[in-house]
């Protein structure tokens, strides 16, 4: 693989920008290999490499590159009108799709990432409930907020009881007095997140978890957790947040028309700006409330930015998302399945060791045979080596032309049934290499 030119900017980059990158999470090492454009599922780098893009950045492509409507949306947006504080008819539009589609939806407030989703969430709960603190999973990720951060990767020596783990920085200098507003459960253990939840309720303002999978797909909440969560969160009056950032590429109806488990919040984000920033935040009338004008003219909530619902985003998110119609998600999954089904039939051939996790158009081969459930069960999957294999194994994928999430897949719709057994080959011929 060629890297020449890569390597030259890389180069330039160093004197300009800590560590000489902006996105912490590169596939390869010492430097990233720098994009030159992409079309459908292939991406093509600034030395002439093509890659088949199963990353997807972080989930947000789902129909991959320069998809013909998206680009047309963009285009004539563009040279109409790029951002103003004037609201647009595309955010009726992208609102009203997500109200029928998403069960928890009854109004929508749109930002710009997912984090700010999430912070803005904290927010309305805060302010609906009148208390303050917020209860996480331990090990779960919600973009770069501090808040949320607590608790996403503590070290085995902080972790504590696990029947009550610990609020644990995730970046040194974050305050004690905001770690204190955290209250971490344990994913998957129905008992001690219950008692964690009645003992403290009168200050839990909400509970906020991605439903689907945490920590690149490796673990993944069970539904009986989900539905204690429900019974509890209700009963308790604690407000239900499901971050479906990620997870709403799982069907028409978000991962939790999937579960038939509905919060009382949704955070979205990534596929529905149609690979332009976006965020957005829906839940019931009840609890979207708080950013409606009072009999004063003025919201609980006052949440606006500069680039909060610009159209340039709107346009693109609306147009991807009406290309992802029922059966567009059906065909992403059985192109998903074939890609599980031979991961599972390289997995036997080569006798390794591990599970082929996954569902929808998401899928990794999980190559460990500790059983995760949590993240102290994944903390000891990676003490064992597991990341550095999945390391190793991701630059000989690269070697083969097929970038992964850490030797994970996320899938877009142009993929086809030649591109997956593209994949597949790659994957025999990436464990050949690590093997060798
Ligand atoms: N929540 C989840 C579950 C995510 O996976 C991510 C991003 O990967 C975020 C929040 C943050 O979204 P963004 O990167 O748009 O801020």
């Amino acid at each position: 693989m060629k890297i020449d030119n890569s390597s030259a900017l890389f180069e330039r980059a160093k004197a300009v920008l800590p560590s000489g990158y902006t996105r912490q999470m590169v596939v390869t090492k010492p430097h990233p290999l720098y994009v030159s454009h992409g079309e459908g599922c292939w991406i093509t780098d600034v030395d002439g490499n093509r890659l088949i893009d199963w990353v997807n950045n972080f989930s947000a492509q789902i129909h991959g590159h320069a998809k013909a409507e998206i680009v047309e949306a963009i285009t004539e947006q563009a040279s109409s009108v790029q951002s103003t504080t004037m609201p647009s008819e595309w955010e009726v539009k992208l609102a009203e799709l997500l109200v029928e589609r998403i069960p928890s939806v009854d109004k929508v407030r749109f930002m710009n990432s997912g984090t700010e989703a999430n912070i803005i969430a904290v927010k309305a709960a805060r302010a609906y409930t009148g208390k303050s603190k917020i209860a996480k999973m331990e090990g779960g990720y919600h973009g770069q907020y501090d808040l949320l951060e607590a608790s996403y990767q503590p070290m085995p020596d902080a972790w504590g009881n696990i029947g009550e783990p610990n609020s644990v920085a995730y970046h040194p200098g974050t305050p004690q007095s905001l770690l204190d507003e955290v209250v971490c459960l344990p994913l998957n253990n129905i008992d001690a997140a219950r008692a964690i939840l009645r003992s403290r309720a009168s200050e839990i303002a909400a509970v906020i978890l991605d439903p689907w999978r945490l920590q690149v797909g490796m673990v993944e909440p069970q539904q009986d957790f989900l539905e204690m969560l429900r019974e509890e969160t209700e009963k308790l009056g604690i407000i239900l947040i499901f971050d479906e950032v990620w997870c709403l590429r799982f069907g028409y109806h978000g991962y939790q028309g999937a579960t038939g488990i509905t919060p009382d919040m949704t955070t979205m984000g990534k596929i529905i700006g149609g690979g332009q920033p976006i965020g957005a935040l829906g839940g019931k009338d009840e609890f979207m409330s708080v950013f409606a004008l009072g009999e004063d003219g003025v919201p609980l909530i006052k949440h606006s930015g500069t680039f909060t619902a610009n159209p340039m985003s709107l346009a693109a998110g609306y147009t991807a998302m009406e290309l992802m119609t029922r059966d567009a998600f059906d065909a992403l999954d059985s192109t998903n399945d074939r890609l599980r089904e031979g991961l599972e039939a390289i997995r036997v051939d080569c006798e390794l060791p591990g599970v082929v996790q996954g569902s929808g158009s998401v899928s990794a081969l999980i190559m460990t045979n500790i059983p995760i459930t949590d993240y102290r069960t994944l903390a000891f999957a990676a003490a064992s080596g597991l990341l550095e294999k999945l390391g190793v194994f991701e630059k000989a994928l690269l070697q083969q032309g097929v970038m992964t999430l850490r030797g994970g897949f996320v899938g877009s719709t142009p993929m086809t049934n030649d591109d997956i057994d593209f994949t597949l080959n790659g994957y025999r011929k990436a464990i050949e290499a690590v093997d060798k």
